[in-house]
């Protein structure tokens, strides 16, 4: 075929810049997580600790989201049928929209087929369908947001990264047209919390629409988990909320909540939800089921801040460049391409953990990092377990270490080893 070349090239620039992301086969452990098996190129399985997966809480894992997944598909199959005009509207779908609303406080919810398919459809539609609209977007957006915001036809201008005298600006500088502030919760590569009520105030002010997603931040925060608007009490000032049912809630599928005109517009109008098959009946009951069970389960949150807040201690206390941030998210900083895929590889291979690097263009050249992400299921010997291969790691790769902040106190032991703080992970 003589347009093989262009394909082998643009793999070998990949490779080149020492960008080509090689993926690890594994399975998860349904009795064990966050233990999974290892299925290595030469056929051998080995067991693993996952540490970067984003099934926040291990809801994929729940008895009962997998009960009601299990239950859905024998009595109602394996697919949905078709497009939601098309006999894909099932009533599993509906039950799960009407628990999303409820969970942010909404009049209706809409379901799309993952979180990235919401943000483009939605973002688009909305700035579309103001006249004249300009699109307000955060420098530091989720590909995503940015995907909708190109696919409309939007002017579109960029504030820097949550800052809200530049936001002002721009809000400013737009006058009386029809303003659209997009912007995320919760950043999941620096694990940084937006100020979501001086946004919202600032829209206000200036008579701008909101959009923000809340898709790292679903489940996780606020008294019921409807995420830090819910917890920073703003949720009825924010025009649409966007989540995921993929971290927190464990499954599949994307979501919005808003005003029921807006959510049945969207409905009407974005292509990417008209013309592409529905979710599974099993799988919208699967996230159903987690949605409802951690409405009332603050402890599963409280547990999941701690193991966080533990592991970012006990990482940091050995030296570990850990990014500072007020989220469950634990960024471990290497700051090259090459050693964050060495670290990976050996940590794997020599350790058994499994963390993904995160290299360009996630983040910044220069910024690679390996990124951790606690669950209550995460044991203490689970962390000290961590952060013994990591010193192990930064050593063997000459990885440069930082001075621990003074205020943390880990003892360390005569043989050596350290002890971390008592905590109790909550049993699911
Ligand atoms: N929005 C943000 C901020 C994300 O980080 C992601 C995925 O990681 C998405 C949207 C897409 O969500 P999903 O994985 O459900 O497609």
């Amino acid at each position: 075929m003589v347009y093989r070349r262009y394909f082998e090239a643009a793999v070998s620039r990949l490779k080149d810049e020492r960008r080509y992301r090689v993926f690890a086969r594994l399975e998860r452990d349904v009795e064990a997580f966050p233990l999974a098996n290892w299925h290595r190129d030469d056929g051998s399985v080995e067991p693993v600790t996952i540490w970067c997966s984003n099934d926040y809480l291990g809801m994929g894992q729940h008895p009962d989201v997998i009960a009601a997944m299990v239950d859905t598909a024998g009595r109602v199959g394996a697919g949905s049928g078709g497009t939601r005009n098309i006999s894909g509207t099932s009533h599993a779908i509906v039950e799960l929209e009407r628990e999303l609303a409820d969970l942010h406080g909404k009049e209706a919810a809409l379901v799309f087929t993952s979180g990235w398919i919401s943000n483009l459809a939605a973002i688009s539609t909305i700035a579309d369908l103001l006249p004249n609209c300009v699109i307000l977007s955060d420098a530091s957006n989720h590909n995503s947001m940015i995907e909708g915001v190109k696919r409309s036809r939007a002017e579109k201008k960029i504030f820097r990264h949550n800052d809200l005298a530049h936001l002002e600006e721009l809000l400013i500088e737009a006058g009386d047209r029809p303003k659209l502030v997009v912007f995320e919760s919760l950043y999941s590569m620096n694990g940084n919390i937006a100020p979501v009520a001086d946004i919202v105030a600032l829209a206000e002010r200036y008579g701008a629409m909101t959009y923000v997603d809340e898709v790292h931040a679903v489940g996780m925060y606020g008294a019921r988990g409807g995420g830090v608007c819910e917890r920073e009490g703003v949720m009825a000032r924010v025009h649409v909320i966007e989540g995921t049912l993929a971290k927190g809630f464990g499954t599949m599928g994307g979501y919005i909540a808003g005003d029921a005109v807006i959510i049945d517009a969207i409905r009407s109008y974005a292509a990417s939800f008209i013309f592409t098959t529905a979710l599974p009946p099993a799988v919208a009951a699967a996230a159903c089921a987690a949605v409802r069970l951690l409405k009332r389960r603050p402890d599963l949150r409280a547990a999941h801040q701690r193991a966080s807040h533990i592991t970012k201690h006990a990482l940091a206390a050995a030296g570990l460049p850990v990014l500072e941030n007020g989220s469950h998210i634990v960024p471990v900083m290497v700051r090259d391409a090459e050693l964050c895929k060495a670290a990976s590889d050996m940590l794997l291979d020599r350790h058994s953990i499994y963390i993904q690097p995160i290299n360009y263009p996630t983040v910044a050249k220069g910024s690679e990092r390996l990124r951790v992400t606690p669950t209550p299921c995460h044991t203490q010997a689970h962390i000290a377990n961590l952060v013994e291969s990591l010193v192990d790691v930064w050593h063997t790769l000459g990885i440069p270490f930082v001075a621990p902040p003074s205020h943390l106190h880990i003892e360390e032991k005569s043989d050596g080893k350290c002890s971390y703080p008592e905590i109790k992970l909550a049993a699911q």
